[in-house]
This record gives structure tokens, C-alpha cells and sequence, in this order.
């Protein structure tokens, strides 16, 4: 999936940081501002602080007069320095709020546009890089700030001191002008050398890291002996590290011929500006006073003239960056949301969904995943989808909770094509359960409630205690409101898998949404456990639509239908018993699996026959057979 790319241009990312500033905190503009304002006066008063002064000496003028001068200018310098430094050290609190708020719009488009769009890889690819170009105060997003603050100060300044130096003789601005345009285009083009190389700077460092992250990698040092690969990763590793330290040999090469032409160049500009200006005096047109400040401002004329190509050079730079936020941002969604029609808030009970027809093949694979499927997920109904790996399981629950919209066919809810609703209201009839545990690092109740701004604590209870968690919640010091994930929190207690599988049970009772899915959420569990925790699933979610999906047959054997999936389409479909005596591919696997019966060490009523905990491996081999 590709989005059509808009051009946003250096003006328009320029505006687009604006309204950003105006919309959190429109300080940031008055103080960038007033930072460029500052930078010209710094160098106004020290421009002419030392004319002013010889001035006096030279026009004899008073010891008080003399002194006032001196006072006027060193207080002037001093007081643009400390209104400088105090700018300096308070703006980026100001810009940091600016920069949150563009992260904050990023990840709200990750987080609720289309799942094709956060699948695929261009999406991904660009969101990769805005975050680039958000991370950090250095970055774009922060940084354009010092460059809007650079141009205004620059082309201020150029101003005046073009002003001041045509007074003198147009002869010194022509030669400033042109040795410091000179100068700027031969620097930034060796100074370019790092942006041209920086696909084979990337190349060598992600070896070079990779090799390194090999070698200290503790979970290598068993392979690293047995098959004696450390000679050969430490070749390696010095291999990279040599081209590493060549590459910055050439860089700095490179970076030495700029400074050697930039020192030519100014010996060249300075000397015709100075020599002329030598002439003038001689001549007696200029005094030493007048002398000392047209000298200076050739000087600091050429500084703004870079200036505004740095400046600039540098907006194109950062503006590029920012077409990645804003693309991202702007990036075109494949499903209606807040413009489609809407499911009533208080959803009903009894919804039937019809998957009619349905043809559909990944974006860029090379075939179908499934062909003219039809399928109805009546209410209140107990589907178990079994097959394979790679028969469609887990892309019929895509395609049943409109994560993916069909290539042909359609399915409908109630009989009206998915496509037609706000898809965030259709998502809302789901629970689901899938693969990985999807817990994230909150307390227990936040979990359990998906972080409900109104949580209702006795529901929390009421859900966890239904999946026979309570009483170890309430043995935890803190409750419900002990954290999860020892990453983040270190007094996170560990679950095993099977209490964070009841934990995801009690999210689902707390959602109370009209259809169930369970999209193998035990693959990380053994059979028994397994085959327990979907019992507890059937007995809790009675009268409701489930789904249940597994590779192990025994599993969903409770089921009120079973679909068997087989070359993307639905190749059997009855109750187990049904199943088995048509002697089919269903009946088959089960047959297999049956061989790995399990039973559980004093536990008869629990073990149940036909479950096994094969891995992957064992999938796919049932599969094959
Ligand atoms: P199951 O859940 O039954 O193991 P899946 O629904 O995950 O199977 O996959 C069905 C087929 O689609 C497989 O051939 C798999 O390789 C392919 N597939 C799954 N996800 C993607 C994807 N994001 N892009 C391309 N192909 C995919």
C-alpha cells in the first residue's frame, strides 16, 4: 500500500510548525523572535562599541562623556548576553510541549488508522522515520526553531549591515558578497561529503553493531563455543571496525580541504576589503575610528551572508524531515470512520455476521488466502475455526473484525456490508483474545477495565473473580492495583502464563461485547491447560457469539460448529461427532493428534484425549498429513 505523496514545501512545513506553536504554546515564537533580535543587537553595540569609543579619544572629548560611552556599550553587550542566556536556558521547555503535541497527533494516527495502512510496510517505514525526526531536542521538530531564529537574525542583520557598508564604497559589498557566496557553496558541498556518504556510513555502523551484539550476546555463548565460531566473529568484528575507523579517515580528509579553502577564501575577501579601506584612509576620506568600523562590518557582513544560506540549507534539511510527520499524519485511510454510518452505542445482543463470498489475498502476496468463502456467525452460536498453519485462521478473524476489507464479496453485519459503518463502531462488537499476551504495563484493574476512564472497581472484581483469579489478586499487598510488566515496574509480580490467560478472560467479561473471539490465545499453554482455560471460556460466555480458534482439535470440541479450513475455503463443517464420522480431514487430524494424548498425573477429569502440545513443528506436520 502506497499513499499518494503530497509535496509539502519549505514554507508550507515552515507555516505547518507555526500553527503547531499557536495551537500548544505560542511563546516559542515571540521568544524565537526575540532571540534574533537579540543576536543583532549583541552584535550592533559590539560593532560599533570600539568606533564610538577611539571616536571620543579622537575628537578629545570629555573624561565623563568618555566613560558614559564605555558604560553605555559594555552594559548594552552585558545585558543582551544575560537576556540571551536567559532565552537560551528557557526556550526549550517552551519548544518542548510543541514537539510532544506532533509525536501526540503521530501516534494517534498509529494507533487508529486502518490496519492495513499500520501494516504495511510503507506506513511503517515512514513512521520510522518522522519519529527521527520527533526524537530528542535536537531533532527537526525542535531544532527548526534555532534555524527560523537563524534566518530572521541573518537577513536582519544583512540588511543593516548592507546598509552601512554601501555607504562606504559598493566596491567592499561586491567582494564580500561574492567570496562569501563562494566560500558558502564550496564549504557545504564538502561539507555535504558526510550526507552523500551516509547509506555506506549506515551499512558499516549496523554491521559493525551487529557483529559486536553478536559477540556479547549471552544467548550466543553456548553456539560461540560448541561450533567455535569467536575466531570468526572477532575477524569479523575487527573488519568493520577498520572500515569504520577508514571511513571517518576520509571524512575528516574531506572536511580538512573545507576548512583549508574557507581560510583562502577569507584571506582573499578580507585582504581586498581591508586593502581597500587601507586606501581609503590613506587618502584621508576615512578616519581611524570610521576605519575600525567598516572594518569590522565587512567582517561581519560575510557572517551574515552564510548565515542566511546556513540558515537556509538548513530549513531544507529539516523541512524534508518534517514532510515524514506530515505524511504521516496525512496518510490516506483506507476505511471510513467518523464519516460512516454509525452502530448504535448501546449495542445489541443478537447481531449475525456473514462473511459472503468473501475473496481475499494480502497486499503484495502472490496468492489468494481465501477464494469465494462463505461463512454466518449466527447468535449466540459457538464457532470453532481449526486448521493448519497458514490454512486462514487468524485472517478469518481479520476479515470477521474488518481489519482487512475482502478483495471480492463482502461481509455483512445484519446484512449491510461492513464497509458502509464507522469501523471503530464496528470494532466495538468485538472481545478478543489473541495470540500474545496484549497486557500492558498498568495495574491489574486498569487492565482488566482496558484503561476505562470510568472504571467501575466492584466489575473489575466481579470479572477477575469470575475467572478464578481473585483470590490471588487480593493476596498481592497491593490488589487490584498491583502493577504488571517487571520491564517497566520492578515490583511487578509474575504471572504464570496461564494466570495472565485468566487475566485476559476477565478484559474480555469486563467488555461484555456481543461476539467473542479467541484467536489461539493459548498457543503459549500446554494442552491441559489449554483445553481448561477454553472450558472456563465456553461456561463464561454463554448466550454470547464466540469464535474460537485452535490448531489442537480436542480443544474446541464443546463447540456448537466446527469449520475445518483447508486450501482457503471452509472444507468441513459439523459438530465434532459429525466431524469424526465422515471420516475426513478433520477426522484425520484428530486421529494424529489423538496419538499425543496427554494425561495429567493424577488429574483423569481434566485430561482430555486428542490434546497435545505440539508446537510449531507439530502444527505444521499435522497439517501436512
Ligand atoms: P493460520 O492462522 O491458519 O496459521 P494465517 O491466517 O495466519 O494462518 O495465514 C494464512 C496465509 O496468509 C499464510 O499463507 C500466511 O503466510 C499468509 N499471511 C498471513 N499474514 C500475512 C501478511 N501480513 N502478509 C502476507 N501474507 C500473510
Amino acid at each position: 500500500m502506497k499513499s499518494d505523496k503530497k509535496r509539502y514545501g519549505m514554507l508550507d512545513n515552515s507555516l505547518f510548525m507555526i500553527r503547531q506553536a499557536m495551537e500548544t504554546n505560542p511563546v516559542v515564537i515571540w521568544m524565537m523572535a526575540l532571540q534574533a533580535l537579540l543576536v543583532v543587537a549583541g552584535a550592533l553595540l559590539e560593532l560599533y562599541g570600539v568606533p564610538a569609543i577611539l571616536g571620543n579619544l579622537e575628537r578629545k572629548e570629555s573624561l565623563g562623556t568618555l566613560l558614559g560611552t564605555i558604560c553605555f556599550f559594555s552594559l548594552g553587550i552585558m545585558g543582551v548576553h544575560a537576556l540571551s542566556a536567559y532565552l537560551e536556558n528557557n526556550q526549550m521547555t517552551a519548544r518542548v510541549p510543541v514537539r510532544l503535541t506532533i509525536i501526540g497527533k503521530m501516534w494517534k494516527k498509529v494507533g487508529t488508522c486502518s490496519y492495513p495502512v499500520r501494516e504495511s510496510q510503507d506506513f511503517t517505514r515512514l513512521f520510522a522515520k518522522a519519529t527521527d525526526a520527533t526524537m530528542g531536542n535536537g531533532s527537526p521538530a525542535e531544532d527548526i526553531w534555532n534555524t527560523f531564529a537563524g534566518i530572521l537574525q541573518n537577513l536582519l542583520g544583512f540588511a543593516i549591515y548592507l546598509y552601512l557598508l554601501t555607504h562606504v564604497d559598493s566596491l567592499i559589498v561586491a567582494v564580500t558578497l561574492i567570496a562569501s557566496v563562494a566560500g558558502f557553496l564550496v564549504s557545504s558541498r564538502i561539507n555535504g561529503w558526510g550526507y552523500r556518504h551516509r547509506q555506506e556510513e549506515a551499512e558499516i555502523k549496523n554491521r559493525f553493531f551487529y557483529f559486536r551484539d553478536k559477540a556479547r550476546d549471552r544467548r550466543l555463548a553456548k553456539d560461540v563455543r560448541i561450533f567455535g565460531i569467536g575466531d570468526w566473529l572477532e575477524e569479523l568484528l575487527d573488519k568493520w571496525l577498520k572500515a569504520q575507523e577508514d571511513f571517518h579517515l576520509r571524512r575528516e580528509r574531506a572536511y580538512l580541504m573545507a576548512d583549508l579553502t574557507d581560510i583562502a577564501l577569507t584571506f582573499l575577501r578580507n585582504g581586498i576589503a581591508y586593502g581597500w579601506l587601507l586606501r581609503l584612509t590613506l587618502l584621508g576620506n576615512l578616519g581611524a575610528a570610521e576605519f575600525l568600523l567598516y572594518f569590522t562590518a565587512a567582517g561581519g557582513f560575510t557572517a551574515w551572508v552564510s548565515g542566511i544560506m546556513g540558515s537556509f540549507s538548513d530549513l531544507h534539511r529539516q523541512s524534508m524531515e518534517l514532510c515524514h510527520i506530515r505524511e504521516l499524519c496525512d496518510y490516506e485511510e483506507v476505511f471510513l470512520f467518523q464519516e460512516g454510518k454509525q452502530l448504535a452505542a448501546d449495542l445489541k445482543k443478537d447481531y449475525v455476521i456473514e462473511l459472503r463470498d468473501v475473496t481475499f489475498r494480502y497486499p503484495g502476496a502472490e496468492r489468494n488466502v481465501f477464494s469465494h468463502l462463505n461463512l454466518t456467525l449466527h447468535p449466540g452460536e459457538k464457532l470453532a475455526v481449526v486448521g493448519a498453519n497458514g490454512a486462514g485462521k487468524t485472517t478469518l478473524v481479520k476479515l470477521l473484525c474488518g481489519f482487512y476489507d475482502p478483495d471480492e464479496g463482502a461481509v455483512l453485519l445484519d446484512g449491510v456490508d461492513i464497509r458502509e459503518f464507522n469501523r471503530r463502531d464496528y470494532y466495538r462488537l468485538f472481545g478478543a483474545v489473541f495470540q500474545d499476551f496484549s497486557l500492558l504495563a498498568g495495574e491489574v484493574a486498569e487492565n482488566v477495565s482496558s484503561f476505562d476512564q470510568e472504571m467501575d472497581m466492584n466489575r473489575v472484581r466481579e470479572c477477575v473473580e469470575k475467572t478464578g483469579l481473585g483470590g490471588k489478586i487480593e493476596s498481592l499487598p497491593k490488589g487490584y492495583h498491583t502493577h504488571l510488566c517487571k520491564e517497566v515496574y520492578e515490583d511487578a509480580p509474575e504471572f504464570s502464563g496461564g494466570e495472565l490467560q485468566r487475566l485476559m478472560m476477565a478484559r474480555l467479561l469486563y467488555r461484555d461485547s456481543p461476539v467473542m473471539i479467541l484467536d489461539e490465545p493459548t498457543a503459549a499453554l500446554d494442552a491441559l491447560a489449554e483445553s481448561d482455560i477454553y472450558q472456563k471460556y465456553r461456561d463464561l460466555a454463554k448466550g454470547k457469539s464466540s469464535v474460537f480458534i485452535s490448531h489442537r482439535l480436542a480443544s474446541t470440541r464443546f463447540c456448537d460448529r466446527i469449520i475445518l479450513l483447508e486450501g482457503g475455503r471452509v472444507a468441513e463443517e459439523g459438530t465434532h461427532e459429525e466431524l469424526l464420522s465422515m471420516g475426513g480431514g478433520y477426522a484425520r487430524l484428530f486421529e494424529i493428534q489423538s496419538r499425543y494424548y496427554v494425561k495429567e498425573p493424577g488429574g483423569e477429569g481434566k485430561t482430555e484425549k486428542g490434546g497435545f502440545d505440539c508446537g510449531k513443528g507439530g502444527r505444521e506436520d499435522a497439517g501436512q498429513s
